[in-house]
């Protein structure tokens, strides 16, 4: 944790994406958010995170295609934070996820981890942390991108109906971004 490598990923999936997000936006998202760049982001498969030891727990996983793991140990004196982005290889096989779409959901995701250390929205629900997540992809330019998948995960008929709302106001909030 003291060496400060200054790399956004550590991949250690077998998928490229991980290093073209990185190529294209590294240097953007530090631009924007200074914090990130003290960050190191493990990326793993679910299969790959599940053989992980000492990682928390995250539920429904296995019906997520993207997601995000965050932990902060400390001790007192010293501060270690462990953050990774899980992705579900079967499930964006399934969805024929096309390389802008799967940058647009990685994007999401690390917006999350973005925000999570965000105080000014530590008591704020669910709805506005996706929202916040999904601000994050759009100042990227990848509104369109995320759209497209939100569309592919609610005519999937895998998510709930609260979920499926949850989405459709998302698209809303993505196609102001457009606009503006
Ligand atoms: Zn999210």
């Amino acid at each position: 944790m003291s060496i400060s490598t200054n790399k956004l990923f550590n991949n250690h999936t077998s998928d490229n994406i991980f290093q073209e997000f990185e190529q294209r936006f590294r240097s953007i998202l530090y631009q924007k958010y200074t914090h990130l760049s003290a960050l190191c982001i493990d990326c793993y498969t679910v299969s790959q995170y599940k053989l992980q030891e000492n990682v928390p727990l995250i539920e429904g996983l296995s019906n997520d295609t993207f997601a995000y793991s965050i932990d902060v140990k400390s001790d007192g004196v010293q501060r270690a934070v462990f953050v990774a982005i899980i992705l579900s290889p079967e499930l964006y096989e399934l969805f024929k996820f096309t390389e802008m779409e799967k940058m647009a959901a990685i994007a999401h995701e690390v917006g999350h981890i973005i925000h999570y250390f965000n105080e000014a929205l530590s008591t704020a629900g669910t709805m506005i942390i996706e929202i916040k997540a999904d601000e994050v992809a759009a100042k990227l330019g990848l509104a369109e991108p995320l759209k497209s998948v939100l569309h592919k995960l609610k005519s999937s008929k895998r998510y709930s109906k609260e979920q499926c709302q949850l989405m459709d106001l998302r698209i809303q909030m993505l196609n102001y971004y457009n606009v503006s």
